[in-house]
């Protein structure tokens, strides 16, 4: 049985002392909500905090990205040891809106994700398709090279330990959601990637997360199909409530 997973993605929200905040009370609320893995994802400038804020509890950190090399001129980008020094057990890769606005491709993902797993970070790798790519009924396709790309010469016991997010463009930020069968038929097709790529045993392993306006009156639905293994939340997680109860909708 695969154990849920439930991050945050806080994007570039909440200052310092607000995403302390909101740690808190997202600690409070998912008390005793066992079970699931809950994770928050706040921006870099506020880890340290919210790393003190949920120190202790059972509520994990993460980051939304970071660069492939250990140091040097890179402006503007972090480090996996930097990361980790600020207590982050996670890292997001690939996001839609990294892939949209900052260039980034299957290729600097695969880099990253390469150096994530050398630092000891936990990656949670991001596919999916956008509107036009599913109007054009090309979703498979767009969504398979994503994760073959994104993947390449990772070996099987690193592939066994990594979480995907399925996220179709089109679902972030826009209120309109797969629904559980769409969604469940990509996560089902991704696992046969997996499959495909490694074995039977990687494929049952990996986490498969499903993102895109996921709130707590779709979660339920969402979440109680077989092939989603857990959410990557944007908008619902910046109110510590509605994450708890997407969280709760995981157990
Ligand atoms: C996301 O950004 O990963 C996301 C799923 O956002 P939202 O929940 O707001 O659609």
């Amino acid at each position: 049985m695969r154990k849920p997973i439930v991050a945050g993605n806080w994007k570039m929200n909440r200052t310092s002392d607000e995403a302390e905040t909101l740690a808190r009370g997202v600690v409070d609320a998912v008390l005793g909500a066992d079970g699931v893995d809950v994770v928050v994802c706040p921006p870099h400038t506020a880890l340290e905090r919210v790393s003190g804020a949920v120190k202790g509890s059972s509520v994990g950190l993460g980051a939304q990205n970071m660069h492939w090399e250990a140091e040097g001129a890179y402006t503007g980008e972090v480090s996996g040891a930097m990361l980790l020094t600020c207590g982050c057990e996670y890292v997001i890769l690939g996001h839609s809106e990294r892939r949209q606005y900052f260039g980034e491709t299957d290729q600097t993902v695969n880099k990253r994700l390469k150096t994530a797993l050398d630092v000891g970070l936990k990656p949670i790798v991001c596919v999916g398709e956008t509107l036009e790519e599913r109007k054009s009924e090309v979703t498979d396709q767009v969504v398979r090279k994503q994760v073959t790309g994104g993947l390449e010469g990772i070996l099987a016991n690193e592939a066994q330990t990594l979480v995907l997010a399925y996220e179709p463009v089109w679902a972030i930020g826009t209120g309109l959601t797969a629904t559980p069968d769409q969604a469940d038929a990509v996560h089902g097709m991704i696992r046969q990637v997996l499959v495909d790529l490694y074995d039977e045993t990687v494929a049952q392993s990996v986490r498969i997360q499903y993102g895109g306006s996921m709130k707590p009156d779709n979660a339920a639905d969402l979440l109680g199909q077989p092939n989603i293994d857990g959410g990557l939340i944007g908008g619902a997680a910046l109110d510590a409530d509605s994450f708890a109860a997407i969280v709760k909708a995981a157990i």
